[in-house]
């Protein structure tokens, strides 16, 4: 299993050796977010198309040889990755472009593309020989975490905001972990975590921190790639908050083509909620930083004003010639149903945000008729039924009468 060659800021650029590197830039603090590098022209002796198709590994651990983990007896025991890629051809036929796919992501363990990052942030603490790890989360990062320390045999604390879906903070206190339910909002948990983490010495799992999380995020691109048989698409959507899963999005698609396995990035569209949309204004307004607000949107995952990883989010989407879009709540949550009713995969309403951002896309006349289209959807719709009821109501109530029943159905 290879050990990384480098980490670099991605700011100032600044290298750091993998042995005594800090969590982000020591000269640019918080927001010199690290990129960990590779000697790829050594991995591309033994990572190559024809050794993947021969990989019977049906997991994100089948890129292990691009990965930072060192030990393989870090390496968790739970199934996570090689989700579905649906091609949807009415819908594409419909939107005027050549082809859909959606990837649903909702179908990792913990039901959340979360669970690629906690993979691999589980086995570096592991790795690096300690017994206790934290992080701060909107609710999917935490149900994650406490899933994969669970089975890691490491003890975690974790930190949400108070309003954090019940099913989420349920998950999470199934799998054992202590839960802080933080009176605030997630930029309030997030330096609570931080500084308790600081305090007694936990590993830190925030993916926009520990460097090696986005690593297990990158998966995500790597298997687009793969399971269109290198022929990338054109245009991938994904949600966006704290910029973690976008910036992975990128760092898939770029290590592969440092690895020779495709020869161009696709372009990446980073979707945001209205109400929570700071990395999409300094997109629209060519900042060369993100200023932080409130943030207020029903789609809790991606409800942050303070995002953490702005800079690997914007390179993402200025680096491919890519593109942000917002969506306002009533359009994710239209895009609730017509996601599940067009491709069989249920959103929460951060999964189906990307899908929502392709809808406006569309309407706006932004698609090509030749272009090819992915959609990542991030979360599993179970996760958040309070939000999906507002978007769908309720069902038929009836006495068990067919006569009743006739005239309920208007039949
Ligand atoms: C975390 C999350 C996102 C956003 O990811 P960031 O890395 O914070 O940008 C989107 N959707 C879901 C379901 C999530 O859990």
């Amino acid at each position: 299993m290879p050990k990384p060659a480098l980490l670099k800021c991605v700011l100032c650029g600044k290298d750091f050796l993998p042995d005594n590197a800090p969590y982000t830039c020591d000269v640019c603090g918080l927001d010199g977010t690290l990129d960990v590098l590779y000697d790829y022209p050594s991995i591309k002796e033994s990572l190559s198309s024809s050794s993947l198709k021969k990989n019977q590994d049906m997991s994100l651990w089948r890129y292990q040889s691009i990965l930072p983990v060192e030990k393989p007896t870090s390496i968790p025991s739970l199934q996570v990755g090689w989700t579905p890629l649906y091609s949807v051809k009415p819908l594409a036929e419909k939107l005027g472009i050549k082809e859909l796919f959606i990837k649903d992501d909702g179908r990792n363990p913990t039901g959340s593309l979360k669970d690629r990052a906690s993979a691999v942030g589980t086995a570096k603490a592991l790795d690096f020989g300690q017994a206790v790890i934290a992080c701060a989360s909107t609710g999917n990062a935490a149900s994650s975490l406490s899933g994969f320390a669970a089975v890691s045999g490491l003890k975690s604390y974790i930190f949400v905001p108070e309003t954090a879906p019940a099913a989420k903070v349920t998950q999470l206190l199934i799998y054992g972990a202590t839960v802080v339910l933080v009176e605030g909002d997630y930029a309030d948990a997030f330096n609570l975590a931080t500084a308790a983490i600081d305090e007694f010495g936990w590993y830190n799992r925030n993916c926009a921190i520990n460097p090696y999380l986005v690593e297990g995020k990158k998966t995500c691109a790597m298997e687009i790639a793969e399971q269109l048989s290198w022929n990338i698409p054109d245009s991938v959507f994904i949600a966006v908050g704290d910029g973690c899963c976008i910036g992975g999005l990128y760092k898939g698609f770029y290590d592969f083509k440092e690895l020779g396995l495709i020869d161009r990035l696709p372009r990446i569209v980073g979707v945001q909620a209205e109400g929570s949309r700071p990395i999409y204004d300094a997109f629209k307004n060519k900042s060369s930083r993100v200023t932080f607000s409130k943030a207020n949107t029903l789609a809790d995952s991606i409800s942050v004003g303070s995002p953490r990883n702005w800079a690997k989010a914007l390179r993402a989407v200025r680096k491919t010639d890519g593109d942000m879009l917002t969506v306002k709540d009533e359009e994710i949550l239209a895009a609730m149903p017509s996601l599940a009713r067009a491709s069989g995969v249920f959103g929460e309403p951060a999964g189906a945000t990307a899908f929502a951002g392709l809808m406006k896309a569309a309407e706006k006349g932004l698609l090509d008729r030749d272009e090819r289209v992915a959609v990542v959807v991030t979360g599993n719709g179970l996760k958040d039924i309070a939000n999906a009821q507002k978007a769908v109501g309720k069902g038929l109530t009836v006495p068990p009468d067919i006569l009743e029943l006739e005239r309920a159905l208007q039949l």
